[in-house]
């Protein structure tokens, strides 16, 4: 049989690659073309410049790259930046530490500033670098947006308030990998020279395109920076722009043609209602897990005024008293929640008993949190119901490895939240 597909849906919760609606695999779904003919042009023109409002972005210009979000780190550092160059990088987790890895072996000049994995940047350490720096040393400064290992998302205003504060000209460099289409992103207003993500992320696209985007200064840093490049070489699609032809080599198709349709399924829902069915399914799972229930959508909620204490009090009885891998509200991701498990259970084995005994695919622990924590996903293409059937399915496999769950338990409380929480469809009002 096959295991993915047979029978009923596969419950895909890992935190990327995500669900692809069924317009955007239809869309796909087509012969090739001729890239060079005028159809394809005259589609990504209308790409670049829809792109850009997922960025948050008008001056930047945007890259569409055969590539997944490791090329797209590439092609940010080598375009910007010349070996030996000083970099600050912050360590949080798996991807943070495989993005520093990648500028270690491009040659540049690491300053790690590493934080338990769990936390957020330092950005006191930050701060103190940037003082210390009045010769302007620090090239650029790198750091993850979300960390998908961990479900930590950093506060980039504050990096730019901080870089704005000392008046420091480093390049402000940013992957968006897991945030990007999901979580608020702003690149113009927060200053970032160069944002990126890769298409199986929020976008729910296949792998295959890594998304890059430069600020005006970061066109200006490529032409002085001295980094090997070819396959990633900005200059070489900025000569077929002008041309008008788009493309230095060969793109796909059918990723061009999956891309207009997820942005034009994104833009039909509106970017902020994305963002905001983003957070409360973030949420909704974030109360399911917690023991210590934190009952902030009560009073955020317009109907505050029919919950009683009584309601509360029951969800925070029985949730499921697990630990949140972040370690503090002011980084809670609302793309990816990794939830502690007890000592005496090893987090792989709840990820091979979801997916043995229930279709449901979630994200493993992954290097220091090996064993210690699995991800539930709750990004890109996904409803209200999905995630309670991803939830149903985690309380399941908790009592199959001897976690003493009330069946149901957490499944109500995230029922009770997003029955007060979830609007109507927009296109069926
Ligand atoms: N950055 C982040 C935050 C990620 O989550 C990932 C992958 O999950 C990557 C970078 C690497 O992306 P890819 O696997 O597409 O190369």
């Amino acid at each position: 049989m096959d295991y993915v597909y047979g029978p009923g849906r596969n419950h895909l919760f890992v935190p990327g690659p995500v669900n692809i609606p069924e317009q955007v695999i239809r869309a796909m779904n087509r012969n090739n073309e001729d890239y060079r003919s005028p159809a394809i042009p005259a589609m990504t023109r209308t790409l670049l410049e829809d792109v850009k409002k997922i960025f948050k972005t008008t001056s930047g210009t945007p890259f569409l790259i055969p590539t997944t979000g490791t090329g797209a780190w590439e092609s940010a550092l080598t375009n910007t930046l010349s070996p030996g160059d000083r970099i600050v990088s912050f360590l949080i987790g798996q991807f943070s530490l495989l993005w520093i890895d990648q500028q270690q072996r491009l040659n540049f000049n690491v300053d790690v500033v590493e934080s338990d994995w769990g936390q957020g940047a330092n950005l006191e350490v930050l701060a103190s670098k940037l003082a210390a720096d009045s010769a302007h040393t620090i090239k650029a400064i790198c750091i993850v947006h979300n960390e998908t290992a961990t479900g930590v998302t950093n506060n980039l205003a504050a990096v730019r308030k901080i870089l704005d504060h000392y008046q420091h000209p480093a390049l402000f460099l940013v992957d968006g990998v897991s945030s990007i289409c999901a979580l608020d992103f702003r690149m113009d207003e927060w200053g970032i020279d160069v944002a990126l993500t890769g298409s199986q992320k929020a976008l729910s696209l296949p792998t295959g395109m890594g998304i890059v985007c430069a600020s005006p200064k970061a066109l200006e840093a490529s032409k002085t920076a001295k980094s090997l490049r070819v396959f990633f070489d900005w200059k070489d699609y900025l000569k077929f722009y002008k041309m008008g032809t788009f493309w230095p080599y060969t793109p796909s198709i059918q990723l061009l043609y999956g891309l207009r349709t997820a942005l034009d399924l994104i833009f039909e829902e509106g970017l902020d209602n994305v963002i905001a069915r983003h957070g409360r399914l973030a949420k909704a799972t974030r109360q399911v897990i917690l023991f210590d229930f934190s009952c902030d959508f009560f009073r955020s909620s317009p109907y505050r005024k029919y919950h009683t204490l009584n309601l509360k009090c029951r969800i925070a009885v029985e949730a499921w008293g697990l630990k949140n891998c972040t370690q503090k509200e002011e980084w809670y991701s609302d793309t990816v929640t990794a939830v502690v498990v007890p000592p005496y259970i090893d987090s792989s084995e709840i990820v091979k008993r979801g997916w043995q005994r229930y279709n449901l695919s979630l994200g493993l622990g992954l290097n220091k949190v090996a064993g210690k924590v699995f991800r539930i996903g709750h990004l890109g293409n996904l409803n209200e119901l999905q995630l309670l059937g991803c939830l149903a399915g985690v309380e399941m496999v908790l009592k199959d490895v001897g976690y003493p769950v009330k069946l149901g338990s957490g499944v109500g409380a995230a029922c009770a939240f997003l029955q007060n929480t979830t609007p109507l469809i927009a296109s069926r009002i």
